[in-house]
């Protein structure tokens, strides 16, 4: 690539970004923290979602050293719904490694901010070029698919040798100044015109005149990824066991899926309603009305949960067990219970709509 070339691709592009860049609220003010916290989220989530999240974490966490300092269920509460909360366990834990070792602040070497737990590649390269101006190249899904199409790369993007080479490609245009912007401006370009599902809109693309996928007409079936392995599927039977006006939650495991988080009670595999009754007595509760209620599904990135479900009213605890009984109140500000569960704590919030429903 001639120097002419790759000046006039920066400007194309910088350009682009002038005029259309999406105001997002970690973008006003920036500060190595806001960029931090807000890519952490945006991993695997989207914009949208993300901002009702980043603006309540800035306004409950403001600094490196609240976020040290809070604890581990407050802050899983504050995530409640984002999903992967290891993101949000590893902030906690790289914000104990930045008071310790870095006096409170984020270092602007890419090497040392991925030495902090949780942060990877793209994320130590997007904070050093945002938050830093170093010349460092942002690597994600976008600029893969954005480079995989202007160069008609066909090999498969998970492939290690294939990343590195479009990695190499993003190095050699990267402007000495605004490289911070550049790299915004091509995470903005592969979420709003250079799309992933569906046809790119080359038209209004500022790169289409560099764009050999584009001028082949091939652009749409880029980049070449090889398929997901299908999802495991998962039978659960959950119990909305109702004493009194509070309800029974347990603690998840200290490690693997949702570690940690609240749950209702379950049990692998789909229950019956006699299975239930027994259940119920081995676990030392006298039951009374029981209601299945709807049921629900949730997707992670290698398991399926296909989920059955009970409300089941408890009339006596007969003995000890490990539950916590929350009330609604709770529930809704206290305990952080993964989305999985979200049609049955739904459920909880609205229980006197559901009075008429023979329980
Ligand atoms: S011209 Fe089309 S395929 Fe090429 S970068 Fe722009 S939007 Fe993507």
């Amino acid at each position: 690539m001639n120097k002419d070339y790759i000046h006039e691709f920066q400007n194309k592009l910088l350009d682009w970004y002038d005029e259309n860049r999406r105001i997002l609220p970690w973008r006003e003010e920036p500060s190595a923290y806001k960029v931090w916290i807000s890519e952490i989220m945006l991993q695997q989530t989207r914009v949208d979602t993300v901002i009702p999240y980043f603006l309540k974490f800035m306004e409950d966490i403001p600094s490196i050293f609240t976020l040290a300092n809070i604890s581990e269920d407050k802050l899983l509460k504050l995530w409640e719904g984002l999903g992967y909360y290891s993101r949000a366990k590893n902030l906690k834990k790289a914000a104990q490694v930045l008071l310790e070792e870095y006096n409170g602040q984020m270092p602007s070497d890419k090497k040392d901010l991925q030495s902090l737990p949780g942060i990877g590649p793209y994320t130590s390269g997007a904070i050093a070029s945002i938050a830093f101006g170093q010349k460092e190249p942002a690597m994600d899904g976008n600029v893969l698919r954005i480079v995989s199409r202007i160069t008609v790369n066909t090999g498969d993007i998970k492939n290690r040798k294939v990343k590195a080479d479009i990695e190499q490609i993003v190095i050699d245009v990267l402007p000495e100044n605004r490289v911070g912007d550049f790299n915004q401006a091509l995470m903005d370009l592969g979420a709003t015109i250079c799309i992933p599902n569906g046809a790119p809109k080359c038209s209004i693309c500022p790169l289409s005149g560099f764009c050999e996928g584009h001028n082949k007409g091939i652009a749409e079936t880029l980049p070449v990824k090889t398929a997901k392995k299908k999802r495991n599927i998962e039978k659960k039977t959950i119990f909305v066991l109702n004493y009194g006006d509070q309800f029974a939650l347990k603690r998840r495991p200290n490690k693997g899926l949702l570690s940690k988080l609240w749950e209702y009670p379950n049990v692998d595999g789909f229950a019956t309603e006699k299975d239930v009754r027994l259940l119920m007595k081995s676990w030392g509760f006298l039951t009374g009305s029981l209601l299945e209620l709807n049921n629900s599904k949730h997707l992670f990135s290698h398991i399926e949960w296909h989920m059955k479900a009970y409300y089941i009213k408890v009339e006596a605890v007969q003995r000890d067990n490990d539950f916590v009984w929350a009330s609604k109140k709770e529930i809704k500000e206290k305990y952080s219970i993964p989305t999985a569960f979200k049609e049955y704590t739904k459920w909880v919030q609205h229980l006197e709509e559901h009075q008429g429903q023979a329980i």
